[in-house]
């Protein structure tokens, strides 16, 4: 009997899936793919087969689906009865948070539960829904097994030194370090590289993720060395709607001159800033590109300049660059972002070969010291991955 793992990634509003089968050899094929958007206002399923053809797409009132349980058990009923004898033999899980104890996915037990419950404070927007959607399943089906895989497990590779904030020793001990995100996206291309990229796989490599999210990590031999994003998600290169790396006075002036709430400052910096902050037109790159408005130059601009500056700063870390590698919706996809930022790359040794850029690649640069490239991500594939392995599927 075919066996099927399914890869959930649950936001505040929305519940995310890709199906894949296993086979007794090779690697797996996602089957099904889709997403209920909207929970709490207008829920959406929308789901495609492995070849992308639509297969489902239903509305429904906000009171017939209203939190990831009832989204989940939507999702089942359709998958359910697409794949008829097939037979579900794990889930996998983002969760974005596994703290400083965990540094690999583990199998979820009760215990390990409480674990990550420990860390919602670290990521009180995202673990509490990554930790419902693994109470869901055990509502469903309590007796199926369930991975959780995390997006920080990745970069606990990176030294002790690089882990510390300036602050009294007794927040590092607290939890008050840095982490870095991604983790799942990094370690996709780490593992993809020695078959695309055999020459520089086990040299000094940066990552640029450049999605609505966007982070960058240093890699030297595929393991994580540092991470533009640190506590939380909110640090490092300019996003869709965060801003990224600021001094942390700002929030102390918000605060006490303009009078601002915890609560208006964490909708300010997650909601309202970044791309969409500086444009005042949106966070999608690709209506800033087509823009001719002023403002949606400077975010452009902007957000360049500030990869540019992360990108010295991660060469320095490993002591020179070997290859920069361009992933997720902006970098897989935007020849001109790409091309900007080679650009400025330029005094590291990157040669930009417009042509090979234009059609994506995988390598697009020619001869200099560093090449550059563009490798598209799986994170779903990665989650996938480890849950066959934690299952000895
Ligand atoms: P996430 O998974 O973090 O939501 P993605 O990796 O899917 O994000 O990236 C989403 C971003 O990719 C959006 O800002 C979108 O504008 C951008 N993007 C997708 N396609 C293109 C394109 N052809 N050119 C420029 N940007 C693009």
């Amino acid at each position: 009997m075919e066996r099927l793992i399914l890869v959930l990634n649950a936001g505040s509003s929305s519940l995310k899936f890709s199906l894949f089968t296993v086979r007794t050899a090779g690697e797996m094929d996602a089957v099904a793919v889709g997403q209920i958007e909207g929970l709490g206002t207008a829920p959406r399923l929308k789901v495609k087969d492995g070849a992308g053809e639509r297969i489902a797409d239903e509305q429904w009132d906000k009171g017939e689906v209203s939190g990831h349980a009832q989204a989940l058990q939507r999702i089942a009923g359709l998958l359910r009865s697409r794949f008829q004898g097939s037979v579900l033999a794990g889930v996998g899980h983002r969760v974005v948070h596994g703290g400083p104890d965990y540094a690999a996915p583990l199998l979820v037990t009760p215990e390990a539960m409480r674990r990550l419950e420990d860390f919602i404070p670290l990521a009180p927007l995202h673990q509490p829904h990554n930790l419902a959607a693994i109470r869901a399943v055990q509502e469903v089906q309590p007796d199926l097994p369930q991975v959780a895989c995390f997006d920080t497990a990745f970069h606990q590779t990176q030294e002790r030194v690089a882990q510390f904030y300036g602050l009294p020793y007794e927040y590092f001990e607290r939890g008050v370090r840095r982490y870095g995100f991604h983790g799942l996206s990094y370690e996709y291309i780490a593992g993809a590289l020695p078959a695309v990229a055999p020459a520089i796989a086990g040299g000094r490599v940066v990552v640029a993720h450049l999605g609505s999210g966007a982070s960058m990590c240093a890699m030297r031999a595929g393991r994580s060395v540092g991470s533009s994003m640190g506590f939380t998600a909110l640090d490092g290169l300019l996003m869709g709607t965060r801003p990224g790396n600021m001094d942390p006075g700002i929030v102390l002036y918000l605060l006490q001159q303009e009078g601002m709430s915890a609560k208006q400052i964490e909708d300010l910096l997650y909601k309202r800033s970044g791309l969409l902050g500086l444009s005042g037109i949106g966070n999608d790159m690709r209506v800033l590109l087509a823009s001719e408005d002023a403002r949606a130059r400077l975010a452009i601009e902007h957000f360049v300049y500030r990869i540019g500056r992360e990108l010295g700063a991660l060469a320095a870390v490993l002591g020179g660059l070997d290859a920069l590698v361009f992933t997720a919706g902006i970098g897989e996809n935007s020849a001109r972002i790409r091309e900007l930022v080679c650009e400025q790359a330029a005094w590291l040794g990157i040669e930009i070969d417009r042509a090979a850029n234009e059609t994506g690649g995988p390598c697009i640069s020619r001869g200099g010291k560093a090449s550059a490239w563009v490798l598209p991500t799986n994170e779903e594939l990665m989650i996938a991955r480890h849950t066959r392995h934690l299952l000895a599927l």
